[in-house]
């Protein structure tokens, strides 16, 4: 088995386009265009992440390349026909919005197959023995799609339909995932709700997207029941008290249910600089998290272990924290200091407010039964 990390990315998934929006609200009525940028979801922030892994001389240490688009019959695996058909025709017709905050401009559905491609690459390459591990810069994003609707920046449901694709053409068993965008991972949790071959688990902010849903005492159901855990961590969460939730319920989560391949859906918004979120992480966070996330899967699955990008939406501070959790994948550390850290780890909850926080880990940790 090769020892390299593979790291997939395609220029054209920056092509992607939301069109003109303040963050994520259309404009009109009493919301005025931004000035400049256009929106939350820009390239900017990914092509500011390759660019350092870049400049870093990191990518000297990757196998970089990009990987063909998902087919209609991958897609198919998880989205009805009728909402692919749809999808296509009106990307044709130069645009629009299928749902909530999901635009994408003329070519949108054909940049979203490559986007859904790359994560499929990246999950075959390790599963195969090709890479040791991977990581898939996709754009658009996926883990807010729902089977008949995109939401949230994501247009296809990127890690599901990876999933499905390999169980498939290799026959995997079990696969876990691991979301720690910021945001609730809303659409995987439900297109494997009822399905015990995939464990779902999802870390995020309580109540931040979809706005309102904490998800804490939501487990599955059917043969799915067990199999879906929800983590919702108090807005001003950071460094300690992200560790901790992974230490006390992800990683003995991940020990009990045995994994034949683990999948993390990795949005970088969860660090201090992010406009849609308001946690705490920094670059070491990110790259502390991923070497638990490399440890436990050389302890549970050989190794395997495939890094899929989710959002993250600060220009100035993904590309830090990206470069980071890749170095961490690889076990290559850069020269590069990340030079916000000293901004924002003095900012970092103080004992009394990590005691708060220990204490709900522990609640949600009795409620998985772990
Ligand atoms: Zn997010």
């Amino acid at each position: 088995m090769t020892n390299t990390t593979l790291f997939l990315t395609d220029e054209r998934t920056f092509w992607h386009c939301t069109g003109v929006q303040a963050l994520f609200f259309p404009i009109g009525d009493w919301v005025e265009p931004p000035s400049g940028s256009y929106g939350a979801d820009t390239p900017a922030s990914k092509r500011r992440m390759l660019n350092l892994v870049r400049v870093s001389g990191l990518d000297k240490h990757l196998e970089e390349r990009s990987a063909t688009p998902a087919t209609r019959e991958d897609l198919l695996r998880i989205h009805p026909a009728s909402y692919i058909d749809e999808f296509k025709r009106l990307s044709d017709a130069g645009g629009g919005e299928l749902g909530l905050y999901a635009p994408f401009s003329k070519g949108g559905f054909e940049i979203a197959t490559l986007s859904a491609g790359l994560a499929i690459e990246a999950l075959d390459a390790v599963v195969t023995g090709r890479a040791r591990n991977s990581y898939a810069l996709c754009r658009p994003a996926g883990h807010h799609c729902l089977a008949n609707e995109p939401m949230g920046f994501c247009l296809l449901a990127n890690i599901p339909i990876a999933i499905d694709t390999i169980k498939a053409r290799h026959g995997v068993g079990k696969v876990a995932v691991v979301d720690w965008d910021v945001h609730h991972g809303n659409g995987t949790q439900s297109i494997f709700y009822d399905r015990g071959d995939v464990l779902t688990i999802s870390i995020h902010q309580d109540r931040c997207f979809p706005p309102g849903y904490t998800g804490h005492d939501d487990r599955g159901e059917g043969e799915g029941l067990g199999a879906n855990l929800n983590v919702p961590l108090p807005a001003g969460s950071g460094h300690e008290t992200y560790l901790q939730a992974l230490d006390r319920v992800v990683i003995p989560a991940l020990q009990r249910y045995q994994p034949d391949l683990i999948v993390v859906a990795s949005g970088l918004d969860a660090n201090a600089a992010d406009p849609l979120a308001r946690q705490m992480l920094h670059s070491d966070s990110y790259r502390a998290m991923t070497e638990r996330m490399v440890a436990v899967a050389d302890e549970l699955c050989g190794g395997r272990l495939a890094v899929i990008h989710e959002g993250g939406y600060s220009e100035a501070y993904v590309p830090f924290c990206g470069l980071a959790l890749l170095e961490a994948l690889s076990g290559v550390r850069t020269e590069v200091v990340d030079p916000e850290l000293g901004f924002f780890v003095p900012q970092q909850p103080d004992e009394r407010m990590l005691k708060f926080h220990f204490e709900l880990i522990e609640e949600m940790r009795a409620g998985a039964g772990l």
